[in-house]
Parts: structure tokens; C-alpha cells; sequence
């Protein structure tokens, strides 16, 4: 006997839903606590800004760091810090985080979209030199979704790189941190983030003059506009300290998770050598072989508790297209936006029977897919 799906009007698999994040943790409370006797809570710049900006540093092999107010600003500065200016092109994939097309709007320049890969739905390199063109001033790539892009084929181009690690704080081509392959890399310290601060970023430079057009831009005269504060960078230390083991935890629950081989539920697939993080868990969902459509998989999986969302829309579709340029066929990238679907990450560290129970309880969405089926007929 099999138990009855939530959505059928079974027992949720996970009556209080998806564990909270962040966690509050011995460590984190420790370090608030330590921040506020120490009387550095209230500032902008002080030792824990510092010590944090040195761990990053080291941890990504990187000689110039710079923390800032969010991920979203980091893009920012590093696309200006490598030159881009009104009038430019910067190059991304069609399937992206919508905030970063917008901040190449932002910016005066002008997206150009590339394909993405049919593997991982991440940035295909392949795809790059027919996007390269006389205005080119910077390649924009984010690893999304537990999909690693391999970063040799697009530094071989000779492009100023920024690499969008928000999402991937913790993973690694071979032996070299994913953050130390482009011109500029960048973090995101954002409250549902692996790296949790409420708010916060950081830049990673590889480049000196990178880094000094970066830190021009983020003080108007001795007003740092857009800090990062004591009490974030506080919080991050510890976070910082466990991201390796945090991130093998994750990999391994994903991993038991892929081995359930639910039909239709298919794990993004990566170049060898490459050690993925999970922000959020990307699949390929095929609603054919699920026997469901996205919608209802989606709507079965958060009934049960399980924190699943649709991933992002393609850039190119329902914008008009004076908004960004395409280089070819994003075939790939409109399929992304149909197919994709992903898994919140807090579960993921939630310990080996939960884990048991996610991969258990999606099988079993599975087997009841015609039952479901028929409740919830497309309208
Ligand atoms: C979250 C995210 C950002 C933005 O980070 P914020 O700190 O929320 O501004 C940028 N890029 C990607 C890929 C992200 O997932």
C-alpha cells in the first residue's frame, strides 16, 4: 500500500512544510552575541568586514575582495568594473536571473542572449562566438541551479567574465572555487541564500584595476553607499566557515534524492570534475513521462511540504525585442523555461531521514500521477 498523496487528501509527507532559513544556528547566535559586547554591531567598516573580506579572499583564491549591500549590486559594479558603459553589449544566457538582464539595462547597454545547454540549461560556451561582436565588453555567466558552467571555454575567449556565484557559494571546477574563474566574480549574501545575511554581496577581483574601478563606484567620497555591515559580515563568518562541509551534506542529499530515478524528474547534468552547490536543486521535468503536468507536480510536491517552484521564464519571451539582441536560435533557453522545475535548499541539510522522505514521497507523486491526473484535468 502506498500513502495517499496530500493533494489527494492524504497526511502531507511534511506537516509543518519546508524547515525555515536560515537556521538559527549555536554559531550565528554566538557571533551576534560576541558583535554587540564587542560594540562593533552598529558600524559599516570594522574587524569583522575585514576578517570576512580576508576569508573570502583565501577561500577563493582571489587578490581583491569587496563586500557590498546585495548580490544585485555586486553584478552591477563588476559589470561597470570591467568597463561596460551606455552603448555596450554584455552577453548572457536567455534562461538567467531576471535582475541581471535588468541591471545590464540598467547600465545604458544592451543584452545579448545566448542559448543555453540542453544538459544543464545553463550558459552553453559553444553558443558564445557568434554573440561576440564589436561592442561585446563583458560576458555575464550565472551557475543556476545546481548547473555548473565550464568556465575554461569561456575564458578562452578573451572576454572580461563576470561569474554570478549567488547561487553557488561553495562550488568547484577540479581544484579552483567557481567565483575565481571570471575578470570579477560575485556572491550574494540574501536572506534565502546559502550564505545568509538578510541582505549583502561581495565581489571577488582576479583583476587590480577591476577592483579600484569597483571601489570607486561604491564611495561617493568617503560615503561607502552601498556597505555591508559589521553585523552581517558578523553573521557570515560561521556560515563561512562550514560552507565545505555544508556543501557535501547538500551534494550527498541530492545525490539520494537523483537515485530515486523518479521518471520525468531528471537531475541537471554537469561536466565531470565539477562539484555543484545547491541553492536550489534544478530538474528537468518532463510532464509526458511524469504523467503530470508542471503545474500540478508542482502543486502536488507543496501540498506535501516540499518546497518546489517552476524555474525562471526565457529572457526573450513576452518582451519585445528591442529590449535585447539574439545570437541564434534560444531553442534550448524556451525549453528551460517550460521544463524546469526546483527544490528550496534548507531541506536539504535537514538530515538523512527527511531527505528519505523527499525522494519517497516524489516517487510516489509519481505513482499516483493518473489518479491526480484526473482530479486536477488540465483547464
Ligand atoms: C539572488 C541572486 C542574485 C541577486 O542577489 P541579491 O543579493 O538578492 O540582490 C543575483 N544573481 C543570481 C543568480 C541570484 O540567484
Amino acid at each position: 500500500m502506498h500513502p495517499i498523496p496530500a493533494i489527494l487528501g492524504g497526511p502531507p509527507a511534511f506537516p509543518d512544510g519546508p524547515p525555515p532559513w536560515p537556521p538559527s544556528t549555536d554559531d550565528v547566535r554566538d557571533a551576534v552575541a560576541r558583535a554587540m559586547n564587542e560594540g562593533t554591531w552598529g558600524g559599516y567598516h570594522g574587524p569583522h568586514v575585514e576578517e570576512l573580506e580576508r576569508r573570502l579572499a583565501e577561500r577563493y583564491q582571489t587578490p581583491h575582495v569587496l563586500t557590498c549591500s546585495s548580490g544585485t549590486i555586486a553584478v552591477e559594479a563588476a559589470l561597470r568594473a570591467v568597463g561596460v558603459g551606455p552603448g555596450d553589449e554584455v552577453v548572457l544566457a536567455a534562461y538567467e536571473y531576471e535582475s541581471n538582464f535588468l541591471t545590464v539595462h540598467a547600465i545604458g547597454a544592451r543584452p545579448v542572449l545566448v542559448d543555453v545547454s540542453a544538459k544543464n540549461f545553463n550558459l552553453d560556451p559553444a553558443r558564445l562566438t557568434g554573440a561576440i561582436g564589436p561592442k561585446t565588453k563583458a560576458i555575464l555567466v550565472s551557475h543556476l541551479h545546481g548547473g555548473i558552467v565550464p568556465m575554461d571555454a569561456v575564458s578562452a575567449l578573451g572576454v572580461p567574465v563576470v561569474e554570478d556565484c549567488a547561487q553557488c557559494p561553495g562550488a568547484a571546477i577540479g581544484p579552483k572555487p567557481c567565483g575565481s574563474f571570471g575578470t570579477v566574480g560575485t556572491l550574494s549574501f540574501g536572506g534565502s541564500k546559502l550564505l545568509a545575511a538578510g541582505r549583502g554581496g561581495a565581489l571577488l577581483f582576479q583583476d587590480e584595476r577591476a577592483y579600484r574601478r569597483a571601489k570607486l563606484w561604491l564611495h561617493r567620497g568617503v560615503q561607502a553607499w552601498a556597505a555591508l555591515s559589521e553585523l552581517q559580515s558578523a553573521v557570515l563568518l560561521p556560515q563561512l566557515e562550514r560552507l565545505h562541509a555544508d556543501t557535501i551534506q547538500r551534494a550527498a542529499a541530492v545525490l539520494r534524492i537523483a537515485e530515486e530515478r523518479v521518471p520525468g524528474l531528471e537531475l541537471f547534468e554537469n561536466a565531470p570534475r565539477s562539484m555543484p552547490a545547491y541553492y536550489k536543486v534544478g530538474f528537468r521535468f518532463d510532464p509526458i513521462a511524469f504523467g503530470l503536468s508542471r503545474d500540478v507536480f508542482l502543486r502536488a510536491a507543496r501540498a506535501e511540504g516540499i518546497a518546489f517552484d517552476a524555474g525562471f521564464a526565457a529572457l526573450h519571451l513576452g518582451r519585445s525585442p528591442s529590449r535585447f539582441r539574439a545570437a541564434g536560435p534560444l531553442t534550448e533557453a524556451a525549453r528551460a523555461g517550460e521544463m524546469v522545475v526546483k527544490l528550496h535548499h534548507p531541506v536539504l541539510l535537514a538530515g538523512n531521514e527527511s531527505v528519505e522522505i523527499v525522494a519517497r514521497t516524489l516517487a510516489n507523486i509519481y505513482r499516483n500521477a493518473s489518479e491526480i491526473s484526473a482530479a486536477f484535468p488540465p483547464s
